[in-house]
């Protein structure tokens, strides 16, 4: 007879929310696996996603900055090319070693691996059809579902691998497009348009919305496709694609304005990015009875992260939130502690998103239009990198940091920063926001100089117009 193996806690998908939930549940001494289909640890966020386009995003910016920019600090390159495999070959290395770091991470946790789709067979038992081939059953006192994401499907855009593409191909292109169509100006869209441009392909961002980065403070958002477009991206805003044909290695890409007007691409790859799925295909929610939003496809959880069967429970990509890797991750950890007794928690208020094109678009907490929707009394303080000494120094001048706060307790309620590692610099802003701090408390907080996190420390000053340096 087939007898399972018994677990504390069983977890399903091994992407930055399982994986951080299996080793901080295995640090409070449960017995944990952690069911995996991929063939690598890490989700989507380590193989197809965060890491590789990062790892092209700082390969491209690289190529760019010594044909761009090199000659304006006096250095001279003779004879610059591209080798498009060896930078997917380095991008595939970066990848491996941190999948296989995770690997690691799992045998000093002693939490076991185990390779195989899972689909669940009751409120406390899995099987896993094993990648080795056969099958394994799973029983646990908890289960844990982190099976992420997938890319949006258009019914009229069906991806085909090589023209039509999502995400994951556009992250190993053999060669540099002629002219990348990107249907979606959002994070994804943006981040490998900005990968193909810099490395020479003509790029087209065809967007429903009236602009990009749609979450994003407005002023900010407009400012960066303002840095986009001098880079030479072409944008179509308030334009809805209605189709493609591919014929040969062209795609003709078909759209239409929101004023009627007809639009024609014709490239030779599209990149569908208009968003990610809940992915629950083959987990089986119903043999359970975990119930899923109609309309989403979210696995509905309650502030615990149970959903409505007592022994499983969801985090990440599969349920309401942003879709994001750190707010995964810190799913992954609060739920864990909460499963152990102890007092978990996401402050959702503090979620810091990024764009990371170039200059990068980092924020956390409301935009000013929120504020505005939401009638509150707030006080902005705005800063430019131009006036930033260390901006000046390393030829990174563009953008801004901006601060909002409350007029009355001056707390700050929001911070956007557009500017080169904007990434590293929002981390002050969540900080202090976590603390419940004030505009004042960054102002007379000391910053290092010179560093462009100064400029922080200046907007937080503007909010009571007193920037020493504006
Ligand atoms: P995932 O990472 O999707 O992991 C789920 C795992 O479950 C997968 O490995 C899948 O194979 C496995 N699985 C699914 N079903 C089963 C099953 N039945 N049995 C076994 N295993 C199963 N986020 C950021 O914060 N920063 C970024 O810079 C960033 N860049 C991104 C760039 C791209 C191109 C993409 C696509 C995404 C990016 N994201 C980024 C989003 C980020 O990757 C996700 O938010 C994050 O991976 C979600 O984590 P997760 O653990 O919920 O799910």
């Amino acid at each position: 007879r087939h007898v399972a193996e018994r677990y504390d806690l069983v977890v399903i998908g091994a992407g930055p929310g399982g994986y951080v939930a299996a080793i901080r549940a295995a640090q409070l001494g449960m017995k944990v696996a952690c069911v995996e289909k991929r063939g690598a640890l890490g989700g989507t966020c380590l193989n197809i996603g965060c890491i590789p386009s990062k790892a092209l995003l700082d390969s491209s910016e690289l190529y760019h900055l010594a044909k761009e920019r090199f000659g304006r600090h006096g250095i001279k390159v003779d004879g610059l090319g591209l080798d498009i495999p060896a930078m997917m070959k380095r991008k595939d290395k970066v990848v491996k070693e941190l999948t296989d770091g995770v690997r690691f991470l799992f045998r000093k946790n002693k939490i076991e691996p185990v390779f195989g789709a899972a689909r669940l067979t009751s409120p406390t038992t899995a099987r896993v059809e094993l990648n080795e081939g056969g099958t394994k059953d799973l029983e646990a006192g908890h289960i844990l579902l982190a099976t992420g994401s997938a890319p949006t499907r258009l019914p009229f855009l069906q991806f085909d691998g090589k023209s039509i593409v999502s995400s994951t191909e556009a992250l190993c292109f053999e060669t540099v497009p002629e002219h990348l169509v990107v249907i979606g100006g959002g994070i994804i869209g943006l981040e490998l348009g900005s990968v193909w441009r810099r490395l020479g392909a003509a790029v087209t961002v065809i967007e429903f919305l009236p602009r990009i980065a749609g979450t994003a403070d407005a002023e900010l958002g407009t400012l960066l496709q303002k840095s986009l477009t001098k880079q030479g991206f072409q944008f179509h805003l308030d334009t809805k694609v209605t189709g493609a044909k591919v014929e040969g290695d062209r795609v003709a890409v078909t759209a239409e304005a929101k004023d009627g007007k007809a639009v024609t691409v014709s490239c030779d790859k599209v990149l569908v990015a208009v968003g990610r799925r809940p992915y629950t295909e083959g987990l089986d929610l119903e043999a359970a009875g975990v119930a899923a939003d109609p309309k989403t496809g979210r696995v509905a959880v309650d502030p615990h992260f149970r959903t409505n069967v007592p022994t499983i429970s969801a985090i990440g990509d599969l349920i309401e939130g942003p879709m994001l890797a750190h707010k995964a991750e810190d799913e992954g950890i609060a739920f864990a502690e909460l499963l152990a007794g102890k007092a978990g928690h996401v402050n959702y208020e503090t979620i810091p998103g990024v764009v990371y094109t170039w200059p990068e678009l980092a924020s956390v907490g409301i935009t000013e239009e929120q504020a505005k929707a939401n009638g509150v009394d707030y006080k902005v303080g705005k800063f430019p990198f131009l006036a930033n000494g260390r901006a000046k120094a390393m030829d990174e001048t563009e953008g801004i940091v901006k601060v909002l706060a409350d007029a009355k307790t001056d707390r700050v309620l929001g911070v956007h920063i557009l500017g080169a590692r904007a990434s590293d610099m929002i981390a002050e802003a969540v900080a202090v926001m976590e603390f419940a701090g004030s505009a004042e408390d960054i102002a007379r907080t000391c910053h290092a100089h010179p560093t462009l996190s100064e400029s922080v420390k200046e907007a937080a000053l503007a909010v009571d117009k007193r920037a020493i340096h504006a």
